[in-house]
């Protein structure tokens, strides 16, 4: 089992998983956050939020300038410990990807709509975020996110046609993410690896949690999962079969989250 004295990293969900997922509160995790900060442990947010939504949280959590991966791996960020170059030199950014869209919808006629087409009021009916916090996921740099509203057999041809402009979708929650392909949680999080440096020169060991099926191939890449309860129908299906490495909680979000270190992490 690893200890905070080794050369540790944490990398969580955020929604459902560190945060509560109806009250977004993290009091349960918060005696957990204090002991990682103060063993300097690094807790890297890896979620699909924006950098504009996980740099203000990052401060409200105590764990400013860690590094983060934000928009469901689009976006990978060495906080204050390193530089760390693009996943995709030659990817597509927001603008250029919704331009893509844009050119896709008008010359082929598909249905669907993002938020780059409507404005916070819409984005924050869609979520329930408030309209101030919807204007931060409005904030992209690096995925689209969308709602389809077209045919199964257009959906593939769209896909089909992405594919061809070497973007990718992933599913989420509530919406489809259109990003550069070769981008998502896990190739993120392999790059973020090789940018930091860690403790005395020692591989990352690394701990995941997480509660929704898309954090699924993050948990799978982590040398130890959590997967902690969630609210989702659809169950987290691990390919990784090192059940000693893998621990489901019986707690949902933050009571879970610390529940999964506790499990793992020898106390002293
Ligand atoms: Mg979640």
């Amino acid at each position: 089992m690893p200890t905070v004295q080794d050369p540790l990293m944490i990398v969580t969900d955020l929604d459902g998983s560190l945060l509560d997922h109806h009250t977004y509160g993290w009091e349960p995790a918060q005696s957990w956050l204090d002991r990682l900060n103060a063993a300097d442990v690094p807790v890297v947010i890896c979620s699909s939020k924006t950098a504009a939504e996980i740099v203000p949280l990052q401060q409200a959590l105590g764990i400013s300038g860690a590094p983060w991966i934000g928009e469901n791996g689009a976006v990978v960020n060495g906080g204050d410990v390193s530089e760390v170059p693009p996943l995709i030199p030659d990817g597509k950014d927001y603008p250029a990807i919704c331009q893509t869209l844009a050119q896709l919808r008008n010359q082929q006629g598909f249905k669907f709509i993002g938020f780059a087409d409507v404005t916070e009021k819409e984005v924050s009916e869609w979520t329930g975020l408030t309209p101030a916090d919807a204007a931060l996921a409005k904030d992209r740099q690096g995925s689209e996110s969308i709602i389809w509203r077209d045919s199964q057999e257009n959906f593939d041809r769209f896909q089909q046609a992405l594919k061809e402009q070497r973007l990718a979708l992933i599913q989420g929650g509530r919406f489809w993410h259109v990003m550069n392909e070769g981008s998502g949680k896990a190739t993120a999080l392999a790059w973020l690896l090789k940018h930091i440096p860690s403790r005395a020169g020692q591989p990352w060991i690394t701990l995941g949690l997480g509660d929704g099926p898309n954090d699924a191939p993050m948990l799978d890449s982590t040398d130890y999962a959590v997967v902690i309860k969630g609210y989702n129908n659809t169950p987290v299906t691990l390919s990784r079969r090192d059940e000693a490495r893998i621990y489901r909680c019986a707690l949902y979000g933050p009571e879970g989250w610390s529940e999964g270190l506790t499990w793992f992490l020898a106390q002293e």
